[in-house]
């Protein structure tokens, strides 16, 4: 990237048809008018932070920039053109959760803004410096502190892999996992919001955390203990409202799951099938469904565990109840087509976002919808008048009203208007749509980030341009 193209970014570029607001959806904006850094201003920073945490802790090289300054946006054919979006001026890699709190103490120091990055697979581009400034990469502060029964404390950088492995050594596994098992625990709390668990277990800001090790945004960064249910305001609030140093998450004892993979001749049974497995004891791990069209989209075809022309539905269930839900799946039609003890990394690489990057590797010209509501599944074609050429993905999932599934619908994307109009009408078919392209934050508990942001966040420095102002409608 050239420096023009650099200062560009920092000015606001020219935004195309992402930037329009429409009712209720399309929020993706480009910031216009940020504020110029000192050069002087980041040459004190970065020296600052080297007798901090090290001086090769700290880049300013032009890769290093942009790498730090991308994540899987990309996915989404709205947010795609207007990225980069934005380039940190400075990156930091602290050792530890100490250096992560001493780094958001130089940067408040210099009001420099902040973003932070654990391994950048967020999907919406909730990790990109759309102002420019400081990120700090955690993934290097990545150690498993403890393992207690029933918790496991880590620092925000550790991946899931690592603390899947710490919690098997101690008998115990994950509540809730995402399906990018090497992402960072900080990163999920902050930009994720469910995945392998979440069947049995919710989301999670449904009692998953119990505690985290929250750094504020001032001179002196000293970390605050926020236990839970009050930092339910940090879960996916893309950092803007402290700095994740630890996490402590829940734990459940460990259980010997295999992978059953089902099939049908038609989305009911399938569907029906699912509910009824909903019910399971022990609850599955996953359980994920898709019609004939997306199956077909996965590489390398396993036709024996896949085959491409039917419904398939897959869970993640204990060894002893595989003959229960193989009863289960008989009754309504269906037939188990192979039962895997190394199929949950299967089963769980074909799961929420997994999915959409299958399906657009093989067919770019579709896009997704994060939807739920029951017209998913009993208006199907009806939901099809609206998006021809639809395909359907579901998750079972621990919602408020109990399990229910949330899904990935994937349709035609024929540009910014069309799109948005087909959201808006597939509320009126009971589906309710969570626009999956767009980094300003949208859900239900902005009062409480908000709160939360004024606490830990004063000015305002803490990966600027996510949280909307109060005055703009959600
Ligand atoms: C193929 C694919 C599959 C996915 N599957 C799932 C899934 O199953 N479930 C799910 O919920 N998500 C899923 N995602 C989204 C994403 O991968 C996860 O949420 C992931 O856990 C994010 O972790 P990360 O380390 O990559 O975070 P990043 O992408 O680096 O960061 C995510 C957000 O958190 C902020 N952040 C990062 N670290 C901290 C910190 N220490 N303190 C404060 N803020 C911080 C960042 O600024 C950013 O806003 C998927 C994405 C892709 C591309």
């Amino acid at each position: 990237m050239s420096d023009s193209t650099l200062a560009a970014s920092r000015s606001g570029l020219d935004g195309g048809a992402g930037q329009r607001a429409l009712p209720g959806f399309g929020r993706a904006r480009l910031p216009v008018d940020v504020p110029a850094l000192e050069p002087a201003t980041l040459d004190a920073l970065a020296g600052e932070l080297a007798t901090l945490v090290g001086a090769q802790a700290v880049r300013r090289d032009q890769a290093s920039r942009l790498s730090a300054s991308t994540d899987w946006a990309h996915m989404s054919p709205v947010l795609e053109p207007l990225l980069p979006g934005g380039v940190a001026d400075v990156v930091v890699r602290p050792p530890d959760a100490a250096g992560i709190a001493s780094a958001v103490g130089a940067a408040h120091r210099h009001r420099v803004p902040v973003t932070v990055r654990g391994q950048g697979t967020g999907n919406y581009g909730q990790g990109i410096p759309l102002y420019g400034g400081l990120v700090i990469d955690t993934s290097a502060a990545a150690r498993i502190l403890s393992v207690e029964d029933g918790w496991l404390t880590a620092e925000a950088g550790a991946s899931f892999v690592l603390m899947e492995k710490a919690a098997a050594a101690a008998g115990q596994e994950l509540a809730i996992l995402p399906s990018t098992v090497g992402s960072t625990i900080g990163g999920f709390i902050a930009g994720g919001s469910g995945g392998t668990g979440s069947i049995a277990n919710g989301a999670i800001w449904d009692g998953y955390l119990r505690s985290l090790l929250v750094v504020p945004c001032t001179d002196d960064a000293t970390p605050v203990a926020v236990p839970y249910p009050e930092n339910s305001a940090h879960a996916h609030a893309f950092g803007v409202c402290g700095v994740l140093a630890t996490a402590t998450v829940a734990l459940r004892p460990a259980r010997r799951w295999t992978g059953l993979f089902t099939s049908f001749p038609a989305l009911s049974g399938a569907v029906a099938a699912g509910e009824e497995l909903f019910d399971l004891e022990p609850t599955p791990r996953l359980l994920s469904l898709d019609e004939a069209g997306i199956v077909a989209t996965y590489r390398p075809l396993d036709a024996t565990a896949l085959p491409p022309d039917r419904v398939s539905l897959r869970g993640i269930v204990t060894e002893d109840s595989v003959d229960a839900a193989a009863e289960v799946v008989r009754r309504h039609g269906g037939r188990v087509d192979a039962v895997r003890p190394r199929g949950p990394a299967h089963i769980t690489s074909l799961s929420y976002n997994h999915t959409t990057y299958r399906v657009r590797k093989l067919r770019p010209e579709l896009t997704h919808l994060q939807c739920m509501g029951p017209g998913l599944t009993r208006r199907r074609d009806e939901v099809a008048a609206i998006a021809p050429e639809s395909l359907l993905h579901l998750e079972g999932f621990l919602t408020a009203h109990g399990r229910d599934w949330v899904s990935m619908l994937f349709l035609r994307y024929d540009g910014n208007d069309d799109l948005y109009a087909r959201m808006e009408r597939l509320a009126d078919v009971e589906v309710h749509v969570d626009d999956p392209h767009t980094w300003e934050l949208h859900h239900g508990r902005l009062d409480a980030v908000r709160a939360a942001a004024a606490r830990f966040d004063p000015d305002g420095l803490l990966n600027p341009g996510k949280l909307p102002p109060a005055d703009v409608p959600t």
